[in-house]
């Protein structure tokens, strides 16, 4: 919300001043757009070589070789995932929501590729196929799979809720998930968890205020998004509390329901594929 100040009249000019046409942040035109054939291709006769079944409220961890992909998707009924990636040689480097929403826009679909955090800067994984890429754009400006809300934490819920305790938040499960497959203690494991990516989740800002909003997902049994993994992926999905949020999170009221997260192997890496290069920026030229 702005401030409606007395003493800030608008301008002469302010017309004028709003006028002034936008200008892309971050053209990415400049970015090879991956070539979704070669991926397409990959999946013919590729195998499964693991799963792991999400319980509701609660996250589990998943590992991706390089060259694999992974799928996750909605049983049982709506419900929205809440998604951290890592390298699994280094927790430090991580996926990056902000840098990846200035690249690719507030909402992820086939082709947009989820960034790592800085100094990394590269890509850890290429969305391969959305069954939801039907949806773009509805008219209160939602979408799915978003990058700009970060994930139901019970630090938030307590704030807005004056002295609510609730542990089934997303950063909850995502941290116990990551203690459970690491070993390494909690608070340590809640460092490492990070800004998501909203699978599933239809999302966007109120024209008027410019306030986050969450809504009931279009997902249904059956609807999935697909990654490839460039680098050797650690992953962490949390079935959110909020089901399919269309009414709250940070409580047990939610209808909601499991996630299955399934990785194959493909017989042959996508032609042209190579794993995720570091990025080329030399650091000696000044931080
Ligand atoms: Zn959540």
């Amino acid at each position: 919300m702005k401030p409606d100040h007395p003493d800030h009249m608008p301008p002469a000019d302010a017309v004028a001043r709003r006028a002034i046409p936008p200008v892309i942040c971050y053209p990415v035109s400049s970015l090879p757009r991956p070539d979704m054939a070669p991926y397409r291709t990959a999946r013919d006769g590729w195998a499964k070589m693991a799963e792991v079944l999400v319980p509701a409220r609660d996250a589990r961890c998943f590992d991706v070789p390089a060259g694999h992909f992974f799928r996750i998707t909605s049983v049982d009924g709506p419900q929205v995932g809440d998604l951290n990636l890592w390298n699994a040689a280094d927790l430090t480097e991580r996926f990056f929501s902000g840098k990846t929403r200035a690249l690719h826009g507030t909402h992820l679909s086939t082709g947009d590729q989820m960034w790592s955090n800085l100094p990394y800067m590269r890509a850890l994984a290429t969305i391969t196929d959305d069954t939801l890429d039907w949806y773009g754009f509805d008219e209160f400006g939602g979408s799915v799979h978003d990058v700009i809300g970060t994930r139901c934490d019970p630090y938030t819920h307590n704030l807005l809720s004056h002295g609510g305790q609730y542990h089934q938040c997303c950063h909850s499960n995502l941290t116990r998930a990551l203690a459970t497959r690491t070993g390494l203690p909690l608070p340590v494991c809640e460092t490492h968890v990070h800004d998501v990516l909203n699978v599933f989740m239809c999302t966007g800002f109120t024209r008027d205020t410019g306030q986050y909003f969450m809504k009931a997902s279009p997902v249904r049994p059956g609807d999935y998004i697909e990654f490839f993994a460039d680098v050797d992926l650690l992953g962490a999905l949390s079935a959110c509390p909020g089901g399919d949020c269309s009414s709250e999170h940070s409580s047990d009221q939610a209808a909601c329901h499991p996630l299955l997260v399934e990785v194959f192997r493909p017989k042959a890496p996508p032609a042209g594929w190579q794993p995720s290069p570091a990025n080329g920026y030399d650091r000696t030229h000044g931080l």
